[in-house]
């Protein structure tokens, strides 16, 4: 399995369901489960799912811990940009987080900015690769762009308002640029 092909909600869960096959796959190690079957676990009988979480737990350290162990070229986090992260993970404070550090509180608070930053930037990238890749999207586009000219033809007499343009800046742009869901984002 290519860790490519992994979605968002698999690589948080730290496995992926196989329905086909009825199997849970650990994406750390590859060890499988199959539902249906009942399991020994940390000294009792238990599902196949639950083992599958009790492995990730009890092998891995957790999904936390399994994710931040892959390669730097994977996760493409810095030492400084982790240790933040498990500063959050373990709900410490930018005080506690800044003095194991060696840093000031400020510069904690900083890092956390940027990490939500990414955080922001890598779900719009997933966004637009999904306007790219997703069939269902690709589909759905070309479909209504096909049913919207044909309602142009059927219906010429609808006037069509011309958006005011703004000084210096294109139109197509100010609406998404501006609008309330960004400014909230931005400020989080
Ligand atoms: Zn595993």
């Amino acid at each position: 399995m290519e860790f490519k092909e992994l979605t968002v909600q698999e690589l948080a869960h730290g496995y992926v369901w196989d329905a086909e096959v009825g199997l849970y796959h650990c994406i750390f190690c590859g060890e499988t489960f199959e539902k249906g079957l009942i399991y020994r676990s940390r000294s009792r009988m238990t599902s196949a799912r639950r083992a599958m979480a009790e492995h990730i737990l009890d092998s891995h350290n957790g999904v936390f811990y399994g994710l931040m162990s892959l390669d730097k070229q994977i996760h493409g986090l810095s030492d400084s940009q982790k240790d933040i992260l498990e500063g959050m993970y373990l709900e410490k404070g930018n005080r506690e987080v800044s003095e194991e550090m060696g840093i000031s509180a400020a510069t904690v608070r900083t890092h956390k900015f940027h990490i939500q930053r990414m955080k922001r930037e890598a779900k719009i990238l997933l966004a637009l690769l999904e306007q790219i890749e997703n069939e269902q999207i690709l589909q759905e586009r070309k479909h209504l762009e096909q049913s919207g000219a044909k309602e142009t033809v059927s219906y010429p007499n609808i006037p069509s308002k011309e958006p005011e343009p703004a000084e210096h800046v294109q139109p197509s742009l100010i609406g998404n640029s501006l609008h309330p869901f960004f400014t909230q984002y931005n400020l989080k």
